[in-house]
């Protein structure tokens, strides 16, 4: 008989019931320390009090009353966003894979208006991950996730990684936008090199096509600055948030420049949810913290520090561990036994991590953990590798 949840997930063996901090707290009382931190959404962590706080305040005032009506909370947290980045406009949504749906929209519609509406293909790279609608899937291309679901929505192009003669050759008449993730998540922790970025961003320019950026796992602080592509020094047209700018809470965003956004006149696209008072009322206060210098400072910090330890355990088990890749606090093992064995063997140390492809074990934690979460991270790793070692 199916499960009364449709069964679409692998679930690890885990209920957590409680957080704190770095911290989950499993049904049975034993508290793992978390380096997942839900997939890059719980940013400040579990139960940070300023998040708190927002929410429920929000909560006790007002929580819905559709796109029909102004919403303060919303336009404050528009503004934080237009003061802090390069975008001009934002509009929200509820998650990563929204936000995919109107970049795509976005792009298409910029050239529809300026009369070359011939411009509707997307340019999209191996392994990369733009969420799981049909957009999504059809953007990302992999057969794993688009097996059965088609027919695709038509219009995307996907070249390997890194292949730059393929990237010129593929782009023509037809070409809208290039995609891409500044540090591909699922992919398996890549981060793209800043020349490369800057490489899309020249190319975009000269060919007259719009640069969408992913910064729905890379953004919100994650690398030590609020969004990936500023180490880099250029910026995008278009850029997709979600995942850590709700801390928790269901919100993601697009995020433009005027141009780029043009044809996005009243009534060309709407969201019942999106930008909701709940989720901007977090999103605020999200914000408030991560676009501190000296929070972003103290990011970088600790992911140096984190970093160093992590070449140090892969040293230490050369049969486990391949490699350290990744940027910021959004670090890849890189394995040479198997990821999910790594993860697994880390639920019996008491660490959460989160496997990625190409092998790879995310650690993704609360960008909020402290150095005695990043001690305790090491020798709770250190206990997972050995454990597989003697598997
Ligand atoms: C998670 C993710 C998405 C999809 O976000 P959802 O909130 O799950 O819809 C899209 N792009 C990237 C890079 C992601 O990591």
């Amino acid at each position: 008989m199916i499960p009364s949840v449709l069964p679409t997930y692998n679930r690890a063996p885990l209920t957590f019931v409680k957080g704190e901090g770095s911290w989950l707290i499993e049904a049975d009382g034993r508290r793992f320390l978390d380096l997942g931190a839900g997939i890059a959404v719980n940013a400040l962590g579990h139960a940070h009090p300023d998040l708190v706080a927002a929410l429920t305040e929000q909560a006790g005032a007002l929580w819905h009353t559709s796109n029909l009506y102004h919403i303060p909370k919303q336009q404050e947290l528009a503004d934080k966003l237009v003061a802090n980045t390069f975008a001009d406009t934002v509009f929200f949504t509820n998650s990563g894979t929204e936000s995919c749906e109107l970049a795509i929209k976005m792009a298409r519609k910029h050239f529809y208006d300026a009369g070359q509406p011939e411009r509707t293909d997307i340019i999209t790279f191996e392994g990369s991950f733009h969420g799981r609608s049909s957009a999504g899937i059809a953007a990302a291309g992999s057969e794993k996730m688009t097996k059965g679901f088609g027919p695709l929505l038509p219009g995307f192009k996907h070249l390997g990684w890194g292949d730059h003669n393929a990237l010129d050759a593929a782009i023509d008449d037809k070409t809208a936008a290039i995609l891409i993730e500044p540090v591909q998540g699922e992919g398996g922790i890549r981060p793209l090199p800043d020349q490369c970025l800057k490489g899309l961003r020249a190319l975009c320019d000269e060919k007259g096509i719009l640069l969408i950026l992913d910064e729905v796992q890379c953004g919100v602080g994650r690398t030590g600055r609020l969004f990936a592509h500023e180490w880099a020094g250029v910026a995008p047209d278009i850029m997709m948030v979600a995942k850590g700018i709700g801390g928790g809470f269901p919100l993601g965003a697009v995020l433009a420049t005027e141009a780029a956004a043009s044809g996005m006149t009243a009534g060309t696209h709407g969201s019942t949810y999106g930008g909701n008072p709940l989720g901007c009322a977090v999103g605020c206060a999200v914000m408030d913290i991560v676009t501190d210098p000296a929070f972003l400072a103290e990011v970088n910090r600790k992911a140096g520090l984190m970093r160093q330890k992590l070449e140090g355990l892969v040293a230490a088990h050369p049969a486990v561990f391949e490699a350290v890749r990744g940027t910021g606090l959004m670090l890849g093992l890189k394995c040479k036994a198997s990821n999910i064995d790594v993860v697994n063997a880390g639920y019996g140390a008491l660490v959460v991590t989160v496997p990625a492809a190409d092998n790879v074990v995310r650690l993704l934690p609360p960008l909020t953990l402290t150095d005695d979460d990043i001690a305790e991270a090491m020798s709770r790793l250190e206990q997972a590798a050995r454990a597989v070692e003697v598997a």
